[in-house]
């Protein structure tokens, strides 16, 4: 008989012969181990519960490059050491200074080619 029940590290469903259940397995998807948790029981529930509330605080929470602290996706910057990360807001501001350069050098070398035509026509 096959019977499943979701990795204790990832939540992913796990399809097991229902003679190996409470043994320990290596995880498919995560490759970690896990146990085979015999499908209605108490510790089967809770697994599934925790296994879900995993999966949403990973969806909502990035952890932050310089100190690896959990923050919120929409947090600008890291509470704990400031770090801009690579939020939306630095790619925003990134993208800003590139094309004010852009457009500086745009200027300047209009200005330099307009007084180069002004000496010439002279
Ligand atoms: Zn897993
Ligand atoms: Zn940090």
């Amino acid at each position: 008989m096959i019977a499943k029940c979701p990795c204790q590290q990832c939540g992913v469903n796990i399809e097991y012969e229902a003679e190996n259940v409470n043994q320990f397995v290596l995880c498919p998807s995560c490759g970690k181990q896990t146990r085979l948790l015999l499908q209605g029981s108490r510790e089967h529930a809770l697994t599934s519960h925790a296994a879900k509330v995993n999966a949403k605080t990973e969806a909502i929470m990035k952890s932050c490059p310089d100190c690896g602290l959990q923050v919120s996706r929409r947090a600008f910057w890291c509470p704990a050491c400031g770090s801009m990360g690579k939020s939306l807001f630095w790619k925003i501001w990134e993208i800003m200074a590139a094309f004010w350069l852009v457009n500086f050098v745009v200027v300047v070398l209009a200005f330099l080619i307009w007084k180069l035509f002004e000496i010439l026509a002279r």
